[in-house]
């Protein structure tokens, strides 16, 4: 099938699920939603899985579209984008929720004028003691929750028609708090209904371990599971959760300096334990309008000063993997294949 009989296959299907059915709906024939319309998984091509435009972490009581300024974001976030794209880099998962910021419009936008194909998500991030959770996440049930999101899934955010591409949650550590185990329930629901893969941010790997369980109870196989931020945990639960057939995200590699010792150090026991075939990479870089680090408020890099942002990994993590004898075919499983395979929607369903 060529790319427009596809496009168009792709609409109508979107279309004709729009009322659901029991074995699922809106999988678009397994094609990726992107903020500027479905895509084929082959089409992906090289992958950051974890990254942000622009983010608030004023907390969801106050953020409002309107902290965000869309057109300094825009012009700040572009030259970056398009660097993107000449390095070979040819989508990028935004993995900002609702709540901290997400804003479509502007990622439509960037993706437009940058060439880059970008997706974004429907989900609530309940770490960091709930503050950036709505009043619903804790008195709606998990099924009404699942509607919520279902919609932004089957019509779009915010009036705007875009579509999600994945849906992601934000969790502290195990064992999971009632609302966060609640929330991970909603999720299967999602993922029981349309296929879709479920990015958790995730605090440490006990909670991994209790995400994969609770998905286990909703009938949903690991495999449906992103295990984001997996690198807070030293190792050996990266190595269980990957032979579960979770997909093991180390997606902070900007963040901290330690990483440049750790992540390759990780990698290779993921090659050991034959695992490298669920690893995800990325930077976590981003720019927020509230910080969480030391510069507080205004507009940098999560406050951590890195003014390059969405290099390291290109300009260090892979110079030092080929050092370490990683193969070009390797870094393509991590960075093309693994990331098609992950963000395809499909049923991972027990059977
Ligand atoms: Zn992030």
């Amino acid at each position: 099938m060529d790319r427009r009989t596809f496009l168009a296959a792709a609409a109508v299907s979107s279309v004709a699920t729009l009322g659901g059915c029991a074995t699922g709906e809106a999988t678009d024939e397994g094609g990726v939603m992107t903020v500027t319309g479905p895509i084929r998984p082959a089409d992906l091509g090289r992958t950051l899985m974890h990254e942000h435009i622009v983010v608030d972490f004023i907390g969801a009581a106050k953020a409002t579209p309107a902290r965000v300024d869309a057109e300094l974001a825009f012009q700040t976030a572009l030259p970056h984008l398009r660097k993107l794209r000449e390095r070979g880099v040819r989508s990028l998962v935004e993995c900002t929720p609702r709540h901290i910021g997400r804003s479509v419009a502007l990622l439509r936008r960037l993706s437009e004028a940058s060439g880059l194909q970008i997706l974004t998500n429907t989900g609530w991030y309940a770490a960091v003691d709930h503050k950036f959770l709505p009043p619903e996440a804790a008195s709606d049930s998990a099924s009404r929750i699942a509607e919520t999101w279902l919609e932004e899934w089957r019509n779009g955010i915010d009036g705007t028609g875009i579509r999600p591409g994945f849906l992601k949650l934000g969790t502290g550590n195990g064992p999971l708090p009632q609302i966060d185990a609640k929330l991970v329930r909603a999720a299967a629901e999602v993922h029981r209904r349309t296929g879709v893969t479920l990015f958790i941010h995730t605090g440490d790997g006990a909670a991994a371990l209790d995400e994969i369980r609770l998905l286990r109870e909703e009938g949903v196989a690991p495999a449906a599971l992103i295990w984001v931020h997996a690198m807070n945990d030293p190792g050996p639960v990266q190595i269980e959760a990957a032979r579960l057939g979770a997909w093991v995200s180390l997606d902070g590699y900007s963040l901290a300096p330690q990483n440049v010792l750790r992540f390759p150090r990780f990698l290779e026991a993921h090659r050991e334990a034959g695992t490298l075939n669920r690893v995800l990479l990325s930077h976590d870089d981003g720019w927020a309008v509230e910080g969480n680090g030391p510069r507080g408020s205004g507009f940098g890099l999560f406050g951590n000063g890195n003014t390059a942002p969405f290099e390291s990994l290109f300009t260090r993590l892979l110079p030092d993997l080929r050092a370490k004898g990683f193969s070009e075919a390797d870094l393509d499983l991590l960075l093309v294949a693994n990331p098609r395979e992950a963000l395809t929607p499909r049923h991972r369903l027990l059977s």
